[in-house]
């Protein structure tokens, strides 16, 4: 079961040549299986006679867009890593992450030209050239995709090793420090392939929406390699715009959505939801950053839906370590799933006794299988801190397993706030403020006093019009957690920063914190 993933991925695209691999949710314009399977075998080919080698990285750099699985499965055909690149990232981000994995060619399209051209000077100059910057649509003086198509040169045949050649090297989110390139040998990622759908797997022909990036590792497997293996049609969008996002739902008669909690809280709260025939919808899956209970209800409720389904993973467990089964008749509330086969978890104990903790008890959630990555790119000092000697790797996040078997993911361990020896979870006190009909979004973050006791603060966003006031904010929290738990301040603010992937900037709001005090 250790193949490429072009092979993994790529195993039944003859079955489905004539279905729509992707179709572009704005323009119409689609690839169907067969494109994609031939155009990858080409595109493979004209890349490797620009000179792409086994082990080069390339640097793909673009937003969600039908061709990227194109470029994406033509540069691992041709023997290469792929490092995805945020199409968010600034000048100076896509130059730090194409030092840092040390890339030699860069695929992206025409809008992002100034800023590759601009990050590969810089390159140059540090004695690190970029060897050529092709595109995927096109551009006067950069060879194209459909360039590339054109090739005569037979399809490259790299002798790939599935358990230590690497297939992409995404970068982590960066949500506690500075993204880690994370290694993912093609073993790790069509393991967790076929991990995966022994739990759930989309249909030929199911038509799922894709707004979550391609560029992160949750929309790289859920949007890219899983539907594709499949032979369902991703309709893709470029970003989340709510209004488009509903009415593609609507228009092109969406079954499945992979959201993140901010969609889904969009979906649960914002009134425009109302305006849309949305009786498509299937099922819709949340990961990436946790998810309140009430508020995935609320969400089910209005799709009409029995529930939201979760799954849980980070970009080091190639990404899925637990998943919901779409026909578990009775799911208990706020799980994340059940682990997918092969993956041992270990629940320690957070008061550093490193104690393995029983069933019902909250601690670090600790993984071991194939999925799990080889380690940081460069990074072998941050590699070690992560996996143990014995194959363990550490996430940081805190949860616990029910007597049947079922996840439960609390929060990171670095987000818990500690307070007079107490440890409280900012996501639980998220929920309770999300539950408040006058605020749309609310954050809370640990700010440090003169005590040196951590206290929470909240970031809220109120619903526009309402006058609610901090203390309000302050006493209706109060009233319903223990004392420890209590915000001591409020911030109003107009939006919750957040990453493309949904997850909460917590730095930032602490910095913010920090300079306000
Ligand atoms: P960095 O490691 O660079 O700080 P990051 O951890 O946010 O960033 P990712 O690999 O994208 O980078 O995210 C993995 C993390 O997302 C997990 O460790 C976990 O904290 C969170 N997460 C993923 N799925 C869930 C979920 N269903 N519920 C709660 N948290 C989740
Ligand atoms: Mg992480």
């Amino acid at each position: 079961l250790e193949l490429p993933i072009h092979d993994a991925v790529l195993a039944t695209a003859e079955r489905h040549a004539e279905i729509p691999a992707l179709v572009d949710g704005v323009t119409g314009e689609s690839v169907s299986y067969a494109q994609l399977d031939t155009g990858s075998r080409r595109v493979a080919a004209g890349l490797a006679e620009a000179g792409v080698r086994k082990g080069d990285v390339v640097a793909l750099y673009s937003p969600n867009t039908i061709a990227y699985p194109v470029a994406l499965y033509a540069a691992t055909r041709a023997g290469a890593t792929v490092t995805t690149v945020s199409s968010l990232a600034t000048v100076k981000e896509l130059t730090g992450q194409l030092r840092d994995s040390r890339a030699r060619w860069i695929v992206t399209v025409s809008p992002f030209l100034a800023a590759a051209a601009e990050a590969a000077g810089v390159l140059a100059q540090e004695g690190q050239p970029i060897q050529e910057i092709f595109v995927c649509d096109r551009a006067e003086g950069h060879r194209s995709l459909t360039d590339l198509l054109a090739s005569t040169a037979p399809e490259p045949q790299p002798r790939i090793d599935p358990a230590t050649d690497i297939a992409v090297l995404p970068y982590s989110s960066g949500t506690t420090g500075l993204p880690k390139g994370v290694m993912l040998s093609h073993r790790s990622v069509s393991s967790n392939l076929f991990q995966t759908e022994s739990m759930r797997r989309t249909e030929p022909g199911e038509r799922i929406l894709a707004v979550l990036p391609f560029f992160h590792i949750y929309g790289f497997t859920a949007l890219l390699n899983q539907p594709l293996r499949s032979g369902s049609t991703v309709v893709v969008l470029p970003r989340f715009d709510l209004e488009q996002f509903l009415r593609t739902i609507q228009e092109q008669r969406i079954e499945g959505v992979f959201a993140a909690p901010p969609m889904i809280l969009a979906l649960a709260k914002h009134p425009l939801v109302e305006q849309y025939d949305l009786s498509s919808v299937r099922y819709v899956l949340s990961a990436a950053a946790p998810l309140d209970a009430d508020l995935a209800e609320a969400c089910a409720r209005r799709l009409g839906l029995p529930r939201i389904h979760q799954g849980y993973g980070m970009t080091e467990l190639s990404p899925v370590a637990a998943v919901m089964t779409p026909d578990d008749p009775n799911p208990p509330c706020g799980t994340v799933g059940k682990l997918v086969p092969s993956t041992e978890l270990r629940v320690r104990a957070l008061d550093g006794s490193g104690k393995d903790l029983g069933v019902g008890e909250r601690g670090e959630l600790l993984f071991r299988g194939p999925q799990v990555m080889r380690g940081y790119f460069a990074r072998p000092s941050e590699t070690d801190a992560m996996i143990d000697e014995d194959g363990w790797l550490h996430t940081g996040d805190v949860g616990c397993l029910d007597e049947r078997g079922y996840l439960f993911v609390v929060d990171r361990v670095k987000e818990l706030i500690k307070y007079k020896g107490y440890q409280v979870a900012p996501a639980e006190l998220e929920a309770l403020l999300l539950a408040h009909p006058q605020i749309v979004d609310a954050a809370v973050v640990g700010v440090r006093g003169e005590d040196g006791e951590e206290r929470p603060k909240a970031y809220v966003v109120r619903t526009p019009g309402s006058a609610l006031t901090g203390e309000e904010v302050i006493e209706y929290v109060a009233g319903q957690v223990a004392p420890y738990k209590k915000v001591r301040a409020v911030e109003f603010l107009d939006a919750v920063p957040k990453s493309v992937s949904g997850k909460i900037l917590r730095r930032e709001l602490r910095d913010r914190a920090r300079q306000t005090r």
